[in-house]
């Protein structure tokens, strides 16, 4: 039995197998990059007007205005004292412009601008290189490509990056009382849920399943099942089937795969059987079959390890110490995973915390983390991970 701490340190101990690949920048979403980016220029790469104006010479209360500059237009004006342009968002302020002033704070009358503001030298116009200058360290290896940065890397005119792959991902759920949805559930039968859980999970953090297959509690079922899909997959999830059942056969199965233990059982709740092992590049994780705990242990120990092999910097879910909006009795003999909700900055934990039980995890969107019994009171801070 391994601690939580414990478990993460042997997950971050993991070293990225996975190559990278070109991608173009518009299908990078979720992945990271495999290389620093530099800026290849200044941006803004020319001064420009951030609002719809005039570009003024000097500083003075009334100008002659001698033309436009339209946002795109290539139109160089050199002004004199006391001349002025008009001017659009994102236009090409001229060179020797003291300040843009907003058309709002202006007035026309015969081609001369009047002024009605106390007007600062420089303001409204986006300086080039104010956001970022030529071959300055742009984003670093490991940065996660979210929306901002694909548009940012566009505006930088790059159109492919390199990034570290994504896995290929197998789910194995094992369970004799197990039918598919599509199939009619008899007496002591379930619908399978973990597969169609934990490709939702995989899929919300950018990962996808290559296939889901099912497996009898059977043993020889088991390990050629696990055999097969350890030769095809960077990771396989299984569940269930890994606690100590007379029908749990898939820690004897993995032992029988050749798979290298690198942590069974953590000293937590829920997911305490939980495994994680190693073939070659292949990962294995058992996930316990109660389907809030293998979504726990999803969140806790799969989620940083995918991170991990897929070059994030940042790895693991957003975690926060909030206080608690009502009294609690924690009474628990393990560091224990409680679904919650947060709201106003505030967390209340839920009821029906069984490992049994989704409904609390669907309708919360956190886990607060108590680590020893003890009574808490209204407003107590304790450390919460954010799932949604
Ligand atoms: P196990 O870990 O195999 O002992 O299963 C623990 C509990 O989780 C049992 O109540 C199972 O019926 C349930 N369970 C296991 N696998 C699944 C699954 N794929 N979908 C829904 N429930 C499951
Ligand atoms: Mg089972």
């Amino acid at each position: 039995m391994v601690s939580i701490k414990e478990a993460l340190e042997i997950i971050h101990a993991q070293q990225p197998v996975l190559n990278k690949i070109e991608l173009y920048v518009e299908d990078a979403l979720g992945y990271c990059l495999a290389a620093d980016i530099k800026a290849p220029f200044d941006i803004p790469s020319f001064d420009n007007s951030a609002m719809d104006g005039y570009a003024l010479c000097g500083n003075y209360q009334t100008y002659s205005i001698v033309g436009e500059v339209a946002a795109g237009s290539s139109m160089l004006f050199q002004l004199k004292e006391r001349e002025t342009v008009r001017i659009f968002t994102g236009g090409k302020v001229p060179d020797n412009s003291f300040a843009v002033v907003m058309q709002e704070k202006t007035s026309v009358e015969d081609g001369i601008l009047s002024i009605n503001e106390q007007i600062k030298e420089g303001q409204n116009i986006r300086i080039k290189g104010v956001e970022l200058k030529e071959d300055q360290l742009v984003f670093i290896k490991g940065h996660l490509i979210d929306p901002a940065t694909i548009g940012l890397l566009a505006s930088l005119g790059i159109s492919k990056v390199a990034v570290f792959k994504k896995p290929i991902v197998r789910v194995i759920t094992t369970g004799n009382e197990l039918v598919e949805l599509h199939e009619e559930r008899k007496l002591g039968q379930i619908f399978e849920s973990n597969s169609y859980t934990l490709q939702a999970a995989l899929r919300s953090f950018g990962f996808n399943v290559a296939e889901k297959i099912r497996v009898a509690d059977d043993h020889e079922a088991t390990k050629s099942a696990i055999s097969k899909m350890l030769s095809k997959s960077d990771l396989i999830l299984l569940s269930g089937g890994i606690s100590v059942g007379d029908y749990d056969y898939v820690y004897q199965a993995l032992k029988e795969n050749g798979v290298e233990e690198l942590y069974y059982k953590v000293f937590q709740k829920p997911g305490k059987p939980l495994f994680f092992g190693k073939k070659n590049n292949t990962y294995v994780f058992a996930l316990p079959g109660n389907p809030a705990s293998s979504l726990i242990c999803f969140y806790i120990h799969v989620l940083p390890f995918l991170q991990k092999i897929t070059g994030a910097l940042e790895t693991g879910l957003t975690e926060v110490e909030l206080p608690l909006l009502e009294d609690f009795n924690f009474q628990s003999d393990r560091p224990t995973f409680l679904k919650a909700v947060v709201k106003d900055g505030k967390t209340k934990i839920l009821d029906k915390q069984m490992s049994s039980m989704l409904h609390s995890l669907a309708v919360g969107n956190a886990l607060v983390f108590l680590d020893k019994a003890e009574t808490l009171k209204t407003g107590d801070l304790v450390k919460c991970f954010l799932i949604k």
